[in-house]
């Protein structure tokens, strides 16, 4: 209980110092600043992965580097396979979507700095029910039309009613999925996206089984990763950081007992982008003319927990200048700390 009102208070505080969410997104981007590597001023943001200062095409390139980095750092693309990408319609997943099919064509606008990776990309999208968050049949379409004209790709998707089957295995009513938040304050729609998120990973894994996938690549970035670290502490069943995204982001097994993204078996869960924000992902996505991407419906996420999420990055990050992983991965142990 203890746990619970202390992080709750610690994340009003930073909300109520945050402004809207709109403003406090870009408090970072009103002192004047000059591009670390062309020395320009127009445009000059803070890149999350490094501190780095940069204009758009200097951020575009250093964004891409750093998925090629962890990319090859952690062995993620072999010859010739074939691997899964998570697209949830969300600005992570297409941007993710967007930087494989990139690195497959070789990054073709960086006049091949990489050698052009072969290997089949399929893409699965989980329908999300409206009642649960998402976009249902709708935004399934909606999307399986963008990434048809964008990438000559066809969408997988994983059908709302193996969702609902799975949600009503999980006991959730299929009326009214969000009733037990309803009373509760602020934090608690968190514990909302991660029983979704359970469910979609599930369902994930058996379509990667069923297209004999072992690798599946997903859009988490350091927001989500904040988001989850809220969620997990404020609802009194904190993890660790890196037992959330950080284990599987390497190992052959996910290994996350307990948590939403548990799994089990062979399959590798690869999350290129997890040292990246939220905001610099919108910010790719525009650079790289990829503009119609589809927000899901997540009234909790756009007006709270996602926006809390990035405040508690970018202010972590002008007071103390880190990689925004280890900013987070920071946070989480104070929130722990101050808990007990
Ligand atoms: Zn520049």
């Amino acid at each position: 209980m203890q746990q619970t009102s202390g992080t709750t208070a610690a994340v009003r505080a930073l909300g109520a110092n945050g402004g809207s969410s709109t403003d406090a997104v870009d408090t970072t981007e009103t002192l004047e600043r000059k591009c670390v590597v062309c020395q320009s001023t127009e445009e000059v943001r803070v890149f999350s992965a490094n501190c780095e200062r940069l204009c758009v095409p200097c951020f575009v390139e250093r964004f891409e580097r750093s998925f090629r980095y962890a990319v090859q750092r952690w062995s993620m693309l072999s010859h010739g396979e074939r691997v899964a990408v998570a697209l949830s319609g969300g600005p992570a997943s297409l941007a993710l979507l967007e930087l494989l099919h990139g690195l497959r064509r070789g990054f073709a606008h960086h006049k091949g700095k990489i050698r052009p990776k072969h290997f089949e990309i399929v893409v699965f999208h989980v329908i999300v029910p409206a009642g649960y968050g998402g976009n249902g049949a709708s935004g399934a379409a909606a999307l399986q039309a963008l990434v048809q004209e964008r990438y000559g790709l066809t969408v997988h998707t994983v059908d709302e009613a193996l969702f609902l089957a799975r949600a009503d295995a999980l006991e959730m009513s299929t009326r009214d999925p969000m009733a037990t938040n309803h009373q509760l304050d602020v934090l608690d729609p968190t514990i909302a996206p991660a029983l979704v998120a359970g469910i979609v990973n599930a369902l994930l894994e058996r379509m990667a089984e069923a297209y004999e996938c072992k690798k599946l690549f997903l859009g988490t970035t350091v927001t989500r990763a904040a988001i989850i670290t809220i969620a997990r502490v404020a609802t009194g069943n904190p993890l660790r950081l890196d037992a959330e995204i950080g284990v599987d982001y390497h190992s052959s097994t996910a290994g996350c007992q307990g948590s939403a993204y548990a799994s089990s078996g062979p399959l590798r869960w690869l999350r290129p982008l997890r040292n990246i924000s939220l905001r610099d992902v919108i910010r790719y996505l525009r650079a790289r003319g990829c503009t119609a991407w589809i927000t899901p419906a997540e009234p909790w996420a756009q007006e709270n927990i996602e926006s809390t999420a990035e405040r508690f990055i970018w202010r972590a990050l002008e007071t103390r200048p880190a990689t925004s992983f280890s900013v987070v991965h920071s946070i989480e142990r104070a929130l722990n700390l101050s808990a007990d």
